[in-house]
């Protein structure tokens, strides 16, 4: 008798000390998530978002507010705790229009060349206002990246110069480039090289079309509305005050390209120099300088993202969050649409699917007995349909701190496409959160598909994928109504909407419950 007693002690004891360092997860699953998170009752959810009341919820606008509204209201209803203001992050939107005084004058062996905007030069949209005269450094694709071993400043000093890049990047339609393949990485991105060459000192940038891949060296820059007659007035560019330095940045075209290089094949030659050798080809041109103006008028609109949690119950685990986000906006209405024809764009599965999918879980988690361990933060972005605004916003001002942010789960299109498939985007980047997927599908039975890499930066989990957090995107993939006035609410198949909540729901409740980080392998 004393000997089975003291047995089980042991056994008690040893099942403690396993529990306490968190190898076995004893937190006991009580609850059936197929009867917490059931189709039914969160279509009311998807119906409204997705409502022509709320005119297809663009980035700002009274639909978004009124959206918003409902879902802090529902939050609140569910009894999360408010995270920012009151439910809501509220920051501004910065809208840039091009002003009337840009100039591009050149200045070559004593010649002044003076450039038409539009024929010969664009501003791009984070140009400065401001007017820089300096000389001038060709600085190939303007690329530096250790990623890559690739460093186009390498032997050149452009501080307080103005630099001329290419546009894309080294072997760009080379299936064996570095710069992963044919598929453009970062660094193609005028805004990646504009950073590069403040970080390096310049004072400008100009940027060109690289002509051995391309015919078109048009200088498009942004297709700003006040340089078109067919462009809408209101389709400017907007972007985040971030706080970050800016220069004049200009796209220039042909008779640019034919006064600094004489003639567009020599650029070719050296733009082949560079990617056959993947060595920088940069210099300083001799007797130029470089007189850029460009002039912009900067307005500020606010809008908001939507925050609550729920508080871990562990005293160390709490200080650790899993968010749980979807961007809340869309892309609005359609100006001038004939009487009668449907000009709003309802954005059912983009995104309120998703938007409904948070609700879901939010609910879910709030009616279970045993809160979790790690706090649990629900997040709903606007401004994703202008550049992933909201998370963009979000990651620079986190409401808790990103180090401590331990898995980013994103849903977004959630309720399309045949009954069984998911795509689960970032998993395979994560191999501890892949099997948690995995395992917890078992009791749904999707079809996953974790392999691609396709999206892996087409929404918010991007941005703090970006900030090295571990991400997983549920996403159902596109179909023909995306992006349409046809994307509405009755195409939405409801069942498959609350099976891929249910399995967000349930490994976010697997990770909200465990001791570990999740390793990110990028
Ligand atoms: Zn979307």
């Amino acid at each position: 008798m004393m000997k089975t007693y003291f047995k089980i002690i042991l056994v008690l004891f040893a099942i403690v000390l396993i529990n306490g360092c968190g190898i076995l997860n004893l937190h006991t699953r009580n609850f059936n998530d197929a009867t917490l998170i059931v189709p039914d009752s969160i279509s009311k959810y998807l119906f409204f978002l997705a409502s022509d009341s709320l005119k297809g919820r663009n980035t700002p606008s009274e639909g978004l507010d009124i959206a918003a509204e409902y879902i802090a209201s529902n939050f609140k209803k569910f009894g999360l705790k408010p995270a920012g203001e009151n439910y809501f992050q509220n920051f501004n939107l910065v809208i840039t229009n091009l002003g009337s005084e840009n100039h591009l004058k050149i200045l070559k062996n004593g010649n002044i060349n003076d450039f038409q905007i539009k024929q010969d030069f664009t501003p791009f949209e984070m140009t400065a206002n401001a007017e820089v005269k300096a000389p001038l450094v060709f600085a190939g694709y303007g690329i530096k990246s250790k990623a890559h071993n690739y460093n186009d400043y390498q032997n050149i000093d452009v501080k307080g110069k103005i630099v001329l890049v290419l546009r894309h990047e080294p072997g760009e339609e080379d299936s064996t480039s570095i710069f992963d393949g044919k598929k453009s990485t970062e660094y193609s991105n005028v805004s990646q090289k504009v950073k590069i060459a403040i970080e390096e000192g310049a004072i400008g940038v100009l940027v060109v079309t690289d002509p051995l891949n391309h015919s078109n060296l048009t200088p498009r820059g942004f297709p700003w509305p006040s340089l078109s007659k067919t462009i809408p007035p209101d389709a400017l560019p907007m972007t985040l005050n971030l706080n970050e330095p800016k220069v004049p940045v200009v796209q220039v075209g042909e008779s640019v390209i034919e006064l600094l290089f004489g003639s567009i094949d020599s650029l070719k030659n050296i733009q082949a120099r560079i990617d056959s050798t993947l060595q920088p080809v940069s210099f300083e041109f001799s007797d130029i300088e470089v007189n850029l103006k460009t002039s912009t008028i900067v307005t500020e609109k606010a809008t908001k993202n939507v925050a609550a949690y729920i508080e871990g119950a562990d005293q160390e685990l709490k200080n650790e969050v899993v968010v749980i986000g979807a961007h809340y906006d869309h892309v609005g209405y359609r100006r001038n649409s004939e009487p009668g024809t449907d000009s709003i764009y309802n954005g059912a599965d983009d995104n309120a699917s998703g938007t409904t999918g948070v609700l879901a879980i939010a609910k879910a988690f709030s009616e279970l007995n045993t809160k979790p361990k790690r706090t649990v933060l629900f997040l709903a972005f606007a401004g994703e349909e202008k550049g992933l605004l909201g998370s963009k916003y979000y990651v620079n001002f986190p409401l808790f701190p990103i180090e401590k942010t331990v898995v980013m789960l994103n849903l977004d299109m959630i309720g399309r496409n045949n009954e069984d498939s998911l795509f689960v985007i970032g998993a395979s980047h994560s191999p501890d959160l892949l099997r948690i997927v995995e395992e917890e599908n078992k009791n749904i039975n999707f079809t996953l598909v974790t392999s691609n890499e396709y999206f892996v930066g087409g929404s918010d989990h991007a941005s703090f994928y970006r900030r090295d957090v571990p991400v997983l995107f549920f996403f159902t993939g596109e179909h023909q109504d995306y992006h349409k006035v046809t994307d509405h609410a009755e195409f939405i198949n409801t069942k498959k909407l609350a099976r891929v909540s249910r399995l967000a729901f349930r490994t976010a409740w697997r990770i909200a419950n465990e001791n570990k980080h999740y390793k990110l392998i990028k």
